[in-house]
Formats: C-alpha cells, structure tokens, sequence
C-alpha cells in the first residue's frame, strides 16, 4: 500500500492535541479558542490541508462526522468555545432571523444522544425552550427538588405574601 499525502500521516490523535495546546479552559468548563481567529471572529484551524471553523473541527475530532446542511451550536452560549461537550447539532431556524444572526440554532434530532450530565435525550426527556434550545426534564427535576433551589423559591414566596400582606394593609387602612 503506498501512504497518501503527507498530511494523512498526521493522525486524528494528533490533530486532537494539536487543538487542545491552544485552548483556556474557563471556570464554566468551557475550551476557549487563542489560536488563530479569522477577521469575523471565529476561530480556524487547518486540519488535512483545509481551514475549519474550529468549533466544527472540535465535533469532528473528538464526537465525529458532522452530517451535510446541519451546522454546530452551542450549548453554552460561549462562541470561542469549543468543547466538544458544549457543541451540539442544530439546524437554523429559518423563521427566526434573530436566532441564526446570533449564531443560535435549533436541536437537530440527530443531535447528540444525552444532555451535559448524561441523561438520554428521548422524547418525554427533551423539551425546548423559548430561546430554541433543547432541555433536559431529568436535569431539570433535578434542579427543582435541590435544597438552594427549594430555598429560593420560599424566599420569593416569603417576600411576595409580605408584599401583598402590605398592599392590603393600604387598602384597608
Ligand atoms: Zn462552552
Ligand atoms: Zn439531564
């Protein structure tokens, strides 16, 4: 067998190296890009003689092959980011101009299988909310039942009877 271009001797692995020496990882677990940033703001890495968008180069290397007409999105709002657990596969919402202008994009069936804390994503988990992303109702069972959550929504209950306690006081004095 004779070897194919020189750049097919660089391995995936490699490549994945490559891109992780030339990232920060933020507090919110997010890889921010400091290589190379094209003019428009997103960053590029040349992976097998072509220049990718790295946020796409991240899902291909590290989650794999990004399907034709669907684009990368990202979970944590964050664009010079490129963790591969923060990126998911969406389709643009061509009604909602705003959206794609701001680089938002809808959840793609074909989208990964599980939310951030590995719940899986089939239809009676996944909701999607008003901005167009898809959530997990597992995680948000979850969020609801904590011990801060349920402590801030007696707080707001508290702080609502007392106001309405007042309004009442008004009108009946
Ligand atoms: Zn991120
Ligand atoms: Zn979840």
């Amino acid at each position: 067998m004779t070897r194919g271009h020189w750049s097919k001797l660089i391995s995936d692995d490699e490549y994945r190296q490559k891109l992780k020496s030339q990232i920060v990882v933020t507090e919110q677990g997010c890889w921010e890009w400091q290589g190379y940033r094209h003019p428009k703001g997103y960053g590029t890495m040349s992976y097998r003689c072509k220049e990718w968008r790295v946020h796409r180069l991240a899902y291909h290397l590290f989650r794999g092959p990004i399907p034709d007409g669907l684009v990368i999105c990202h979970t944590c709002d964050n664009r010079p980011c490129c963790n591969p657990l923060h990126l998911f596969l969406g389709t643009y919402d061509i009604n909602n101009k705003d959206m794609a202008a701001k680089g938002r994009c809808k959840y793609s069936a074909a989208s990964w299988p599980s939310c951030k804390h590995g719940h899986e994503f089939t239809p009676e988990n996944t909701y999607v909310d008003s901005r167009g992303f898809r959530q997990c109702r597992e995680c948000n069972r979850i969020r609801l039942r904590s011990p801060e959550y349920r402590r801030k929504a007696n707080e707001r209950q508290r702080r609502r009877r007392e106001a309405q306690r007042l309004t009442s006081k008004v009108a009946n004095g």
